[in-house]
């Protein structure tokens, strides 16, 4: 079979995504599915579908389109909150954008209206994790403003933690939401039908609180794909960890040394590598590269140590293993290692049957 692929065990993507769906509904909070990590795949968009989401949210519009454009039966929810010299493609292929801009939702509104539709706003909130949001004391203001505007539906608030700062969601920045969700409500006599808390790092605060309070919407991309929690990357109990793998095949073997010899400046990607002399050791290198994955977040299945990559070529010790040419190695990924090789064209994508 040609490699460098992906393989992708759809049936353990369901098992994940309706696990959690279950999981996060006994206690009112819905969930959205993010198709970023999968590059927008249609396929495994409707695998997301088929574990009953209704929901599906990207962070790129061509990723949206390209559900659209494959007929993949959701609402859309674009995640990063709009580029300005994006908001018509944006008023057309989504339905709900998440938001922190007036100006651009200005433009949203401007355009909605010459569409003739409603496009929903989520109105993000920064609550300490410093990427997207209105810091709370303007929100009120804010809010003022998108109510003011036609073509735009302000249905939501949302926070995003533990993406840039790392911070974790918990009890106070959650009731913190919560409250200002309420108040929201009070002052503008506005029912918010999401209340959008997180993402795949809100796990630990969700299955500890003993009132998740007034959020009832979450984000979930990573836990769905790879099965864990992302504060700690700790497995969630009965999700699976390998719905993907990676298979790369070895392209060369040879006992050789450990050390480069010549004069050392740098290696390809601009840095100077520094090596520790082991003797000759056993060698491979296998068909894959910086073009295909974000190689160190790579781990392989047996027991082999990368050495390095660059753009073309993986460099590995076999150590006890004599690989052959032509022998394929399987490699659990990270989320970034899933990202990077969901959006290669180099990348195969290999669906397995339900199982
Ligand atoms: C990527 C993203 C998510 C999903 O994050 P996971 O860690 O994959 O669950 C949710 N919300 C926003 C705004 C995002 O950008």
């Amino acid at each position: 079979m040609p490699t460098p692929r992906i393989e992708i065990h759809l049936g353990k993507i369901i098992h994940n995504a309706k696990i959690l769906k279950k999981l996060y509904n006994s206690r009112g909070i819905d969930i959205v599915g993010v198709t970023k990590a999968v590059c927008g795949n249609p396929i495994i968009a409707n695998a997301l579908i088929s574990s009953g989401i209704k929901i599906l949210a990207d962070s790129r519009i061509s990723n949206i389109k390209k559900m659209r454009n494959a007929n993949v039966k959701a609402q859309f929810l674009l995640l990063r909150t709009p580029l300005l010299s994006q908001v018509s493609e944006v008023v057309k292929y989504a339905d709900i954008s998440l938001n922190s801009e007036i100006l651009v939702i200005n433009q949203l509104s401007t355009l909605a209206i010459e569409l003739n539709i409603t496009h929903k706003i989520i109105l993000m909130v920064e609550l300490g994790d410093l990427r997207e949001g209105v810091l709370p004391t303007d929100l009120a203001y804010t809010v003022k403003k998108i109510l003011k505007l036609k073509g735009v539906e302000l249905v939501g608030i949302g926070t995003n933690l533990a993406c840039f700062g790392g911070v974790k969601p918990d009890e106070r920045n959650m009731g913190d939401l919560s409250a200002i969700a309420e108040s929201i409500e009070d002052k503008f006599k506005l029912p918010l039908k999401f209340i959008s808390g997180g993402n795949s790092a809100n796990y630990d605060w969700f299955i500890s609180t003993k009132s998740v309070q007034r959020i009832n919407n979450i984000r979930l991309g990573e836990s769905i794909y790879l099965g864990c929690e992302t504060l700690h990357r700790n497995p969630i109990p009965g999700l699976f960890t390998d719905a993907f793998t990676l298979i790369a095949e070895v392209i060369e073997s040879k006992t050789k040394p450990s050390m480069p010899y010549g004069e050392i400046c740098q290696d390809a990607s601009g840095n100077t590598p520094e090596f520790q002399d082991q003797g000759p050791i056993r060698r491979a290198i296998l068909g894959i590269g910086l073009q295909d994955v974000v190689v160190s977040g790579l781990t392989s299945l047996i027991d082999i140590d990368i050495l390095g990559a660059s753009s073309d070529h993986l460099v590995v010790h076999t150590k006890k293993t004599a690989l052959k040419v032509g022998k394929e190695l399987a490699f659990q990924l990270n989320y970034a290692a899933l990202l990077s090789a969901m959006t290669s064209p180099y990348v195969i994508k290999k669906m397995l049957p339900n199982r």
